[in-house]
């Protein structure tokens, strides 16, 4: 009997650790720096540094990586209860060594990069030197990679890449991109692109202007990018020719999930500032936790809260378990499904019972709730996940008789009492 739904002792001390640390150290940063991954900011950089250096020696940092890649291989499993502290601030993965999108990038680099690649631009972006884009969406299409139109063709000694991409989060703080193009239109989506590493300076690339979720214009940081035919190397390949889109499903796995992880800490604090709010603020009647509409705010909160907490740990669960992410693709769209509209309801019941000081700019919902509406988008549209989990599901079934379902009671019962004997 292997089920278990406790920490181990040694590891909670790690994650006590974490909490406290995150609560008086790291979560200040968001009040008074904006943009983590802007290394321009020498302020910020400064109060970032040591707090790195005390993640590093608590052994905690880069913890979605295995020790061959200088993290310590915890796993899934312990990397989500790590991510459920991480997530209730912006600047916590980056003190932490585990932010998006470098830590996706990270991922694909050490599987797919040769030696060169790797101690070029894998080491630096492990060190938390650089950080890195990922340029796959284009204006044009987005959630179907059959649409996509940039293109490298070879020509003399290596790719020329030309195209746009757009939404390229992080583009203007980025070392490199890595580019998702077509390389064989003869072939079919699964087959006919590949993944590319190009250099930010490369000649060409052109940040065409940067936009941002939602209305603050502090986080204007993704990207419409046009490569004007880029010249690269043929060493800029990342993988196999023709390999981007397997490889786009490895980043993308581990993505979704790591989303979900810190979206659990922000449905968590928007929770919590619901249930402070139902005790601070009376009526007539008495306080807001008095009224029934209220109760059933908190108990249908908490209740999906649970349920999505639990689906997303047994999904970390099974990616320990199989190493394998195309064996836990139906989970992992459910995780990113459930993420979007749990996030968001718990958001707007947490904003409503706020009045009017949850719709100004002095709280964190009207933020919270574009981040709810972003899970439902980023990384594929609700839509299109929920087509994953219905297509997974419906493998493990089959057509039965056209007119009779299974459970048509006149026919269940006629081949009973054959069975029993009792048709005389
Ligand atoms: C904050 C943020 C950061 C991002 N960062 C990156 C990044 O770093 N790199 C990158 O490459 N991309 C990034 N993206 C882009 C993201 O991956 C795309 O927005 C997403 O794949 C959807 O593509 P689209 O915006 O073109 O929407 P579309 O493909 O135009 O879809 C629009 C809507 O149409 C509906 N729809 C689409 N397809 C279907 C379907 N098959 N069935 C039913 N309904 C459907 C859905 O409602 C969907 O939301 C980011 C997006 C956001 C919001």
């Amino acid at each position: 009997m292997s089920w278990d739904f406790e920490t181990d002792a040694e590891y909670q001390k790690l994650l006590d650790w974490a909490d406290e640390f995150v609560r008086t150290k790291v979560e200040p940063m968001d009040y008074v720096y904006k943009n983590p991954y802007d290394k321009s900011d020498k302020d910020a950089v400064a109060a970032l540094k040591p707090l790195q250096k005390e993640v590093k020696e608590k052994g905690l940092w880069a913890c979605h990586l295995g020790p061959d890649l200088g993290g310590p291989g915890y796993g899934q499993v312990k990397l989500a209860l790590l991510n459920e502290i991480l997530g209730r601030s912006n600047w916590a993965p980056i003190v932490f060594g585990c932010q998006a999108p470098d830590s996706g990038n990270a991922e694909i680099l050490a599987h797919y990069a040769t030696d060169d690649q790797k101690k070029r631009y894998l080491q630096p972006l492990l060190d938390g030197e650089i950080h890195s884009c990922y340029s796959m969406t284009e204006p044009q299409a987005g959630a179907d990679p059959a649409l996509f139109e940039t293109k490298a063709v070879r020509d003399g000694d290596g790719w020329v890449l030309s195209g746009e991409k757009w939404f390229s989060s992080n583009a203007p703080y980025s070392e490199f991109f890595i580019v998702m193009a077509v390389t064989d239109t003869e072939k079919s989506t699964y087959h006919g692109q590949s993944m590319f590493i190009v250099p930010k300076e490369t000649p060409g690339v052109e940040i065409i202007r940067s936009t941002g979720a939602g209305p603050d214009p502090s986080h204007q940081s993704h990207s419409y990018i046009r490569y004007n035919d880029v010249r690269l190397p043929f060493d800029a390949l990342l993988g196999d020719e023709g390999g981007a889109f397997a490889i786009a499903q490895t980043r993308l796995g581990g993505g979704r999930i790591h989303h979900a992880m810190r979206t659990i800490a922000q449905c968590r604090k928007a929770f919590d500032l619901m249930c402070e709010r139902a005790l601070s603020r009376r009526t007539r009647n008495g306080k807001l936790a008095d009224l029934q509409m209220t109760q059933q705010k908190i108990a249908d909160s908490w209740i999906e809260f649970e349920q999505f907490r639990l689906l997303v740990l047994r999904t970390a669960w099974k990616i320990d378990k199989y190493q394998d992410y195309m064996k836990v693709r139906k989970d992992i769209a459910g995780v990113k499904v459930a993420m979007a509209k749990v996030y968001h309801d718990i958001v707007q019941r947490s904003m409503q019972l706020h009045g009017a000081l949850g719709i100004s700019g002095e709280m964190p919902f009207s933020e919270m709730m574009i981040a709810a509406q972003v899970m439902g988008i980023a990384d594929g549209p609700t839509e299109v996940h929920q087509i994953t989990v219905a297509k997974q599901v419906l493998r493990d079934y089959e057509a039965g008789d056209e007119r009779w379902p299974s459970a048509h009671i006149p026919t269940r019962t006629a081949e009973a009492r054959k069975l029993l004997g009792v048709d005389k």
